[in-house]
C-alpha cells in the first residue's frame, strides 16, 4: 500500500512537469511543425478550437503504457500502478479545467488563478505560464508572469461567454471586474 501512495505522489509531481513539457516543449516550441505544435496553435488563434478527445485518447495512451512499463520496470508494479493512476488524473483534471477555464470561467478561488494565469498566456504573454494547473514549472523554469488583472481585447470577448454580460462589447460581469479589462 505505501509502495502505491509512493507512486501516486509521484506521479502527481511528474504529472505537473508533462503538462509544462506538453505545452511548451511540444506545444509551442516546435511552431506547428508536429501535430501536437499545429493542434494547440490552432487552439490559440481560435480560443474555443479543442483538440477532439478522440485524438488526445491517442496520444495519451501510449504515453501512459511506456510511463507504467518502466516504472513498473523500475520499482516495482504497485509503484507503477499508484505513479500512473496519478498521472492519468493529472491529466484528466488538466483537460477539465482548461476547458472549464474558457467555456465556463472562474467559480471558485483556484478556478479564478488557473483562468487569470492561462489567460495572461492567451492574450498577453504567450511564452510564459506554461503550466495550467499549477505554476510551478513556470516558476522553476523561469516562465512565471504573475498576472494580477487580465487584459482581454475587445475582438476577443465573445470567446469568453462568462465574461461579459453582453456579446462582444457588453460590460465585464461584476463578479470579474476585479480580474479582468476588455480593452
Ligand atoms: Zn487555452
Ligand atoms: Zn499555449
Amino acid at each position: 500500500m505505501l509502495s502505491v501512495a509512493l507512486g501516486f505522489i509521484a506521479g502527481l509531481v511528474a504529472w505537473t512537469f508533462l503538462e509544462y513539457v506538453i505545452h511548451s516543449w511540444l506545444g509551442h516550441l516546435p511552431k506547428g511543425k508536429i501535430l501536437i505544435s499545429s493542434e494547440h496553435l490552432k487552439h490559440h488563434a481560435d480560443i474555443l478550437y479543442f483538440t477532439p478527445l478522440a485524438l488526445k485518447v491517442r496520444g495519451a495512451v501510449p504515453v501512459l503504457s511506456i510511463l507504467l512499463l518502466s516504472t513498473s520496470a523500475l520499482f516495482g508494479l504497485a509503484v507503477g500502478l499508484g505513479f500512473i493512476s496519478a498521472v492519468a488524473l493529472g491529466w484528466v483534471s488538466y483537460e477539465w479545467l482548461h476547458q472549464s477555464i474558457h467555456v465556463n470561467g472562474p467559480t471558485n478561488w483556484y478556478s479564478r488563478w488557473a483562468a487569470r494565469h492561462h489567460l495572461h498566456h492567451h492574450f498577453t504573454r504567450p511564452n510564459h505560464n506554461h503550466g495550467v494547473t499549477t505554476p510551478l514549472w513556470d516558476l522553476v523554469l523561469r516562465t512565471y508572469e504573475r498576472a494580477p488583472r487580465v487584459r482581454v481585447g475587445r475582438r476577443h470577448v465573445a470567446t469568453l461567454p462568462w465574461l461579459a454580460s453582453g456579446l462582444n462589447a457588453g460590460p465585464v460581469q461584476p463578479a470579474f471586474m476585479a480580474d479582468y479589462d476588455v480593452i
